[in-house]
């Protein structure tokens, strides 16, 4: 079952609000099993949204309006309503008063402008606001559900879990949906695209989606069935196939980020990691220790930013900072080396590189990155080339540290 969502409200259209209010209902109706396929945001003109609404009642079977029910002239949604469905509005004493006790109770005067609260469409039941003025209201015509909600979150949020979702649930057919998640690094989106696209595209259920981030690509398959078992079957009946396409550039099952599947293979060898940081700052220790229970494994690291650091701190010899620079495969090896002797550690990576938006040569470009990794067999060291602003090429090149360790650590435990 379909549903579209309306945000009313032209301070929606600014760049100082946004709308959430759609995200929670999103949650909400997916959990039922109700597909969100069209969101809209309408400014508080009553013609263009009444024509919005025509256009989502023809196509969907649960339309849901939110806020525009305020007692000013720019409160448009009741307007709207009644024009798109031809109906009229009729004045409620009883909501009237209603309303009026509310602000009796806050000791103020309720403005004559309130009144229009109290305006219900012709044949709509009404959904009384326990948390503020502005009473919420159903109205079923033909095959739609339309619901018109406040627009204050939390009274949004209020009606919709006392009033709406026991109505929705009778009326929506028994649907369960079950997703799977593949996150994947160390390959491009259109390498990966190219790759799975001939299976996934053979569906329609599951729906599939690819998000795509600074050297990690999520895959989600998103099954919805009338069982469980029906939908588990079908993710397998996709997710098999894509499994053994991306092989070992999956590297996580269940959604958890890369720096929690390092840590897992980490544990599982019983293994001890250092860093040894130059362009990253510190962002890959932040990562590796954002995982709980990392201090299972993880040692400390070192941020070196100026050749001196890397000497004194890391030992790094003089020589290759000379002779190679500290933006080279030398560099990086001798830094994790030194990381990993120094700490003790059964691994240590480095990350050293050029950020950007200056110091690029021509033999080192910006965006050069060379992780380096030390392990009980010696350290090496890998160049990469990212393309992107400072922010994205340090993203990357921790991203691309992780996964340096992840396949090492994937190895040795084989
Ligand atoms: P009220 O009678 O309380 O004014 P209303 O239904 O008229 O309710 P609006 O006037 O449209 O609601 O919005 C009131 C406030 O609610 C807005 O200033 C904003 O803070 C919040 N709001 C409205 N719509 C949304 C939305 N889609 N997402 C998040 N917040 C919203």
């Amino acid at each position: 079952m379909d549903a579209e969502i309306i945000a009313v409200g032209s301070e929606l259209l600014t760049a100082g609000r946004i709308d959430t209010n759609s995200l929670y209902l999103t949650g909400q109706l997916n959990a039922l099993g109700v597909e969100v396929v069209v969101k809209e945001v309408v400014g508080d003109h009553r013609g263009r949204l009444a024509e919005v609404i025509r256009q989502a009642m023809r196509r969907a079977r649960i339309v849901i309006l939110t806020g525009g029910l305020g007692p000013t002239e720019d409160d448009v949604t009741r307007d709207a309503v009644a024009e798109a469905l031809d109906r009229r509005q009729i004045f409620h004493e009883e909501i009237c008063l209603q309303i009026e006790e509310r602000f009796r109770l806050m000791r103020r005067r309720m403005a004559d402008v309130n009144k229009r609260q109290a305006f219900i469409i012709e044949g709509a039941e009404v959904l009384p606001n326990d948390r503020g003025t502005a009473p919420g209201q159903w109205i079923d015509e033909k095959d739609c559900s339309l619901l018109l909600l406040p627009g204050p979150p939390h009274e949004l949020e209020a009606m919709f879990g006392r009033l709406c979702l026991p109505r929705l649930e009778r009326i929506v057919p028994r649907q369960v949906i079950r997703v799977r998640t593949f996150r994947v690094a160390g390959m491009g989106e259109s390498d990966l695209d190219q790759l799975i696209a001939p299976v996934y595209t053979k569906y329609q259920n599951p729906a599939t989606t690819i998000l795509s981030g600074p050297g990690d690509i999520q895959i989600h398959l998103r099954a919805c069935c009338t069982s469980e078992a029906e939908a588990l079957a079908l993710l397998e009946e996709v997710g098999q196939p894509i499994e053994a396409l991306l092989g070992e550039n999956i590297y996580s099952r269940d959604g958890e980020p890369l720096e929690a599947a390092v840590g897992g293979l980490l544990r599982k060898l019983q293994a001890t990691l250092a860093v040894a940081e130059s362009c990253t700052g510190g962002m890959l220790a932040e990562r590796i220790t954002s995982v709980p229970g990392s201090s299972d494994y993880f040692r400390g690291g070192f941020i070196t930013y100026t050749n001196r650091m890397k000497q004194q701190l890391l030992g790094v010899p003089e020589d290759i900072l000379k002779e190679h620079g500290p933006v080279s495969a030398q560099a990086a090896e001798a830094m994790a080396a030194g990381a990993r002797l120094r700490t003790g550690s059964t691994f240590a990576l480095s990350v050293t590189g050029i950020a950007g938006p200056e110091g690029g040569t021509a033999e080192t470009p910006v965006g050069t990155i060379y992780v380096g990794l030390a392990g009980p067999s010696g350290a090496e060291a890998c160049r990469r080339r990212f393309l992107g602003d400072r922010a994205r090429v340090r993203a990357f090149a921790a991203q691309m540290a992780l996964d340096t360790l992840r396949r090492r650590c994937a190895t040795v435990s084989k």
